[in-house]
């Protein structure tokens, strides 16, 4: 079976508060295995440009994209499909959600799917829009980290120790310190 999209939406981006929880949320994604990461709300150039930066240095190929209507895009995606790919799945992190570890063995893993992440306030209609409502326990905590332990639980233990291909630098994994191939 072909490999289909793990996109990443987070919702309500925020210059000046969000930067820096939002760059992390980006670089747990790529690191965990997803291919693209669109966030809404205000524009930012430096999101993408700094997981550009850690692509070519570590390897991989995520996209950063700024999306101005993610309500659009979500209906789509979960209807039609977006870029010649068949209708896609949506799993929304909520703390009032369902046992993400429970459901997340059932979803089916022939689409591509989408996990959104909430901002600020979360339009009610995500709730509807999506296939899936998953909470990481249902107490409030961080996207980060629920977005870390869903990921977890979709590809399975062994993700994080992936290598990304095409960067220019390589970790050799060290017990003693650190060992890195540089291959410029
Ligand atoms: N309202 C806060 C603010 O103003 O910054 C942030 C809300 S919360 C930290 C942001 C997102 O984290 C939520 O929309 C959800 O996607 C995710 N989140 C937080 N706790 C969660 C949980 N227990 N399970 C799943 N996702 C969770």
């Amino acid at each position: 079976m072909a490999e289909h999209d793990v996109i990443i939406l987070r919702l309500g981006y925020r210059l000046g508060r969000d930067p820096r929880i939002t760059t992390h949320l980006a670089l747990v994604a790529r690191a965990l295995g997803a291919n693209r990461f669109l966030f809404s709300g205000d524009e930012d150039e430096r999101l993408p440009e700094n997981i550009a930066s850690v692509n070519q240095r570590f390897g991989g190929d995520m996209i950063v994209k700024h999306i101005k209507s993610p309500m659009a895009w979500l209906r789509k995606f979960v209807k039609d499909g977006i870029d010649g790919n068949p209708p896609g799945i949506a799993v929304h992190l909520t703390m009032y959600g369902a046992s993400y570890r429970s459901v997340t063995p059932t979803i089916r893993r022939d689409r591509p799917l989408v996990v959104i992440v909430g901002g600020a306030k979360v339009p009610s209609e995500v709730f509807q829009v999506s296939q899936y409502n998953l909470a990481v326990g249902n107490q409030p905590h961080s996207e980060v980290a629920a977005l870390a332990l869903f990921l977890d639980g979709w590809y399975g233990s062994g993700s994080v120790e992936t290598t990304l291909d095409g960067g220019e630098l390589i970790i050799n994994p060290s017990n003693t310190g650190k060992d890195v191939t540089d291959t410029k």
